[in-house]
């Protein structure tokens, strides 16, 4: 058992194993996974589920080739990925002199993450440019510090990867995987002797698709930095 609370919506993770997640969102939750067994075995029950439905689609077709698609499916899934060592890839994050493991889903894409910088209130943050338009930042505090209190644009992800940090509805552990948005209003704060290493994914730019609201469209992006 983990103390892991927070976990990504099922929609997410059934979505996630049909990889139709966005790049981003699916390095979020793929990262979530490698902390927490109960939301793999959730994306393996869809998996299975995928397996079948595929299987009962097409009664006749149950061939090498479709044992082969899911032979990939199969591979695809994270305890695979989990097992199979990469030892060529960067596989820490260097804060100063601490070190910090990089989640596996991030290990292919190193050379885009940082540099650090400072953030007012002993906070730290490195850029993430991996993938998509989305915002994802490393975001570390330091043992004592805080956040000034803020709301969100749009829908913010958090991930606790070390460490531990505190808002006002809770203590949040490694693989918490929070999800807020402008509802939320929080000051996250670490103890005195405890810094916290997340990992933070702001969505992409609302998109409108219907009606008037889609005349709004090329200017969405001025509300998004
Ligand atoms: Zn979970």
């Amino acid at each position: 058992m983990t103390n892991i609370q927070f976990h990504p919506a099922d929609e997410s993770l059934e979505l996630y194993a049909a990889g139709q997640l966005d790049p981003a969102m699916s390095i979020m939750v793929s990262a979530h996974l490698e902390y927490c067994p109960e939301c793999r075995r959730r994306v393996e029950a869809a998996e299975q589920k995928m397996a079948t439905q595929l299987e009962q689609a097409q009664p006749e077709a149950m061939n090498s080739e479709l044992d082969s698609m899911l032979a990939m499916i199969m591979q695809q899934s994270p305890d695979s990925v989990i097992e199979s060592p990469q030892p060529a890839l960067q596989q820490e994050i260097t804060l100063g002199n601490k070190r910090f493991p990089l989640p596996r889903a991030l290990q292919a894409h190193p050379q885009h993450i940082g540099p650090w910088g400072r953030l007012p209130g002993k906070i730290q943050r490195a850029r993430v440019d991996a993938v998509s338009d989305s915002k994802m930042n490393f975001i570390y505090m330091d043992q004592d510090s805080a956040l000034p209190e803020h709301t969100h644009q749009g829908q913010e992800i958090t991930l606790v990867l070390a460490g531990t940090f505190i808002d006002d509805a809770g203590t949040y552990v490694p693989g918490d995987f929070i999800i807020q948005d402008a509802q939320n209003k929080h000051t996250p704060r670490t103890a005195a002797n405890q810094d916290c290493l997340c990992l933070t994914l702001l969505d992409a730019p609302l998109h409108f698709t219907s009606g008037l609201a889609s005349l709004l469209n090329p200017f969405s992006q001025l509300f998004f930095k």
